[in-house]
């Protein structure tokens, strides 16, 4: 099959500057928990972005001194012969696809704490560091001689960027480093002619793009990343008019939001395209090529955008993790096979905790090196043999999928009559809806396999199993939610479970409504309890979220979605009540003590539900464990149980189990390599 002549567009060469990429999928700069720390992961990374179509594939932000250091959060840099090197392996490795390779510079200012080169970040003024982990530090404001290192500091990296073999480099002008807050009419009162006036507040960033411009000229494009306004008659920073006095400076724009929250939303807060009046608004006041994202994972608009000349590229970042093969697929006439991006924010999760990202969908990101994991690629089976895959949830779905890939003959039993596992609930609830991606597309490839036999509506035993004539069983068959209040925080079930209006949260998923007063008990911590509260709300029910935790849904912090979580909780008038824990829920009232030893509060209830830990499903697994003997008696080989069956976790981790599961069948654990530095 080839590429359907309509989508031609999307394949046409265009020029930046002195450089040529060769096709408008551009994969804009994106954090990947790797960096300086581990660049052979992430040159490996990079290049499989390359090798699936991208025509640029650029690093994450590359810390061009000392000043702007992260830790723990590993950013890329360029500030000595030894990252040059490091960041020759990613150039290199993306040469050899066709691609460009560009390099995005960067000092934060402010935001870096700089806990390990313990340097003063130097910032358009002492603003105290507000980074996440918010350290009780301030930045220096800048004097006129660190304004004239600032340039050199800049002309050097980009030195290096053109050594290390970058075809594009850019000038970082936005998410609130210091470039940004230069530019920012809030943030800069400087009296010494870089502030103040907009042409003021412009000079620092027109001299950078300058002295950059001069190093590369001829050999390499320069880029700027620059935010517009989120909310189009809202801007606080005056960008719009800053823009104006730079917009031919630079040979491409990349252009975001100046409010992350919007800029990396969530699928449950922002939908496909939610970029794209800002911008179009950059691309009607330049002649320079645009670049700008989206989460774009639909062929067609992708097209839109491009051909109605919105845009010259079609930037991504969490699209290329989800599918770093989406523009080959495109070009090969095979968009039904691309996997779209969920929109669920995991990838950025695990950068924000100083770890190579993952992806929900996609099991092979970050393991591309240490693994020797390809998306595309998948060892042919070991021998002519069977497995049977009990559950058909994320694990046992990707399970499936992966072995029939790689030819075995795969019996997948589910009990229920709907493939999906807890996918096919929890993608009902509010903003939920894209997560149903993680079973479309699995159920997409089962269906194109021959050798996959597929059995709805089949809840096995193992007298069931044992019965069938397969060498391999797998059991996926998940985790459900505890109904007495044990988590995190509460290691005995609480008084009153068990008794009349506690509702467990299966019940809920199962679709049990609920009116009157709710209580939601949270020690989960992430998407589901704000999502069961706004769904109970919507329908009407007056609900108070409680969780022991200092702030609700606390690990929405490392998604990104924590703010607009609590601003839709708000809006929908739920109660919340940090720093709770549940004591007992008896005649219609919970008890919930302070977890910091004050009094214990009381609320009058008709209903609490209590959303804690899970237990694995693992019965099944534990009957056929213990009868092993009678297993390879009667031919079997292997027996292994993954997901959350075995530890219940995030979707991510599922799909990761079944992938790997599928993955080493016959061939022995994987080797890990360990990653080091080049140099
Ligand atoms: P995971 O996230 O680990 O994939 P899920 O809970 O999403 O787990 O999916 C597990 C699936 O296994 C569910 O769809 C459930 O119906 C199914 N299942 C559980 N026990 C059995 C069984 N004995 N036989 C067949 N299917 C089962
Ligand atoms: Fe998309 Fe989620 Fe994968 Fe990130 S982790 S790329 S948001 S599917």
């Amino acid at each position: 099959m080839g590429r359907d002549p309509r989508f031609d567009p999307l394949f046409e060469p265009i020029r930046i500057g002195p450089v040529t990429a060769p096709n408008r999928f551009y994969q804009v700069p994106h954090c990947s928990g790797m960096g300086y720390v581990r660049p052979n992961m992430m040159a490996a990374m990079r290049a499989v972005k390359a090798e699936g179509g991208w025509g640029v594939v650029c690093t994450e932000y590359c810390s061009i001194a000392p000043g702007a250091d992260e830790t723990p959060y590993p950013s890329a840099a360029l500030r000595d012969a030894g990252d040059v090197k490091n960041l020759r392996a990613m150039t290199d490795a993306v040469h050899a696809h066709g691609a460009l390779a560009g390099v995005e510079l960067w000092y934060g200012g402010h935001t870096s704490a700089n806990l390990l080169t313990r340097e003063i970040a130097l910032d358009v003024a002492s603003l105290p560091n507000d980074a996440a982990l918010g350290v009780p530090v301030q930045s220096q404001a800048m004097s006129r001689d660190d304004l004239v290192d600032f340039r050199e500091t800049y002309r050097a990296a980009a030195a290096r960027a053109l050594d290390a073999g970058f075809d594009i480099v850019y000038v970082y002008a936005c998410h609130y480093y210091l470039l940004h807050n230069f530019l920012s009419a809030r943030l800069n009162r400087r009296d010494d002619g870089y502030g103040g006036s907009v042409e003021n507040r412009v000079r620092l960033v027109r001299e950078v793009i300058e002295a950059v411009a001069e190093v590369v000229a001829g050999r390499a494009a320069l880029a700027v990343r620059y935010a517009m306004p989120a909310q189009p008659d809202d801007d606080p920073d005056e960008l719009v008019a800053a823009f104006e006095l730079l917009a031919e400076l630079p040979d491409l724009w990349d252009i975001v939001l100046d409010d992350y929250r919007y800029e990396m939303g969530s699928s449950r807060f922002v939908r496909e395209a939610a970029h794209r009046d800002a911008i179009a608004r950059a691309k009607s006041m330049t002649t320079k090529p645009v670049v700008g994202v989206g989460r774009f994972t639909s062929p067609d608009t992708m097209l839109a955008q491009i051909a109605s000349g919105a845009q010259d590229f079609i930037g991504a970042a969490r699209p290329s993790i989800a599918d770093p093969f989406l523009p080959r697929k495109i070009d090969a006439g095979r968009s039904d096979d691309i996997r779209e991006c969920i929109g669920c924010n995991v990838c950025y999760a695990y950068d924000s905790l100083g770890a190579p990202i993952r992806c929900t969908q996609n099991p092979t990101m970050g393991e591309e090196w240490r693994r020797g994991w390809h998306p595309e690629r998948i060892a042919p089976r070991h021998a002519d043999e069977s497995v049977l895959v009990v559950g058909a949830g994320p694990a046992g779905l990707e399970a499936a999928r992966a072995l029939g890939e790689r030819g075995y003959r795969v019996l997948l039993a589910e009990a229920e009559r709907e493939f999906g596992g807890r996918v096919n609930r929890e993608a009902r609830l509010p903003g939920l809806a894209e997560w149903a991606r993680v079973r479309d597309w699995r159920l997409g490839q089962l269906a194109k396999l021959a050798n996959i036999e597929s059995y709805p509506d089949n809840r096995l035993d193992a007298d069931a199993v044992l019965a069938l004539d397969v060498e391999h069983v797998i059991v996926a068959t998940g985790a459900r939610w505890r109904a007495d209040g044990v988590g995190r925080h509460r290691r005995e079930p609480f008084a009153g479970h068990g008794g009349a209006g506690v509702i467990g949260v299966e019940q809920l998923l199962d679709g049990a409504s609920l009116d009157g007063r709710v209580v939601i008990y949270d020690d989960d911590h992430y998407y589901l309890g704000s999502a069961l509260a706004l769904m109970l709300a919507a329908d009407g029910a007056a609900v108070t979220l409680v969780t022991p935790a200092a702030t609700p849904a606390s690990w929405t912090l490392n998604t990104n979605e924590h703010s607009l979580t609590l601003e839709a909780l708000i809006a929908a008038g739920v109660e919340l009540v940090t720093a709770r824990g549940l004591e007992a829920f008896e005649d219609g009232v919970a008890r919930l003590d302070c977890v910091h030893g004050g009094e214990t509060l009381a609320r009058e209830a008709d209903y609490l539900v209590p959303l804690g830990a899970r237990i694995g499903n693992d019965g099944l697994w534990r009957d056929l464990d213990a009868r092993r003997d009678e297993f390879e008696a009667r031919g079997g080989r292997t027996l292994e149980r993954v997901g959350d069956c075995r530890a219940p976790g995030i979707v991510a981790a599922a799909v990761y189990a079944g992938h790997r599961v599928a993955r080493e069948l016959g061939q022995g654990k994987t080797k890990v390599k360990r990653d080091r530095v080049v140099i």
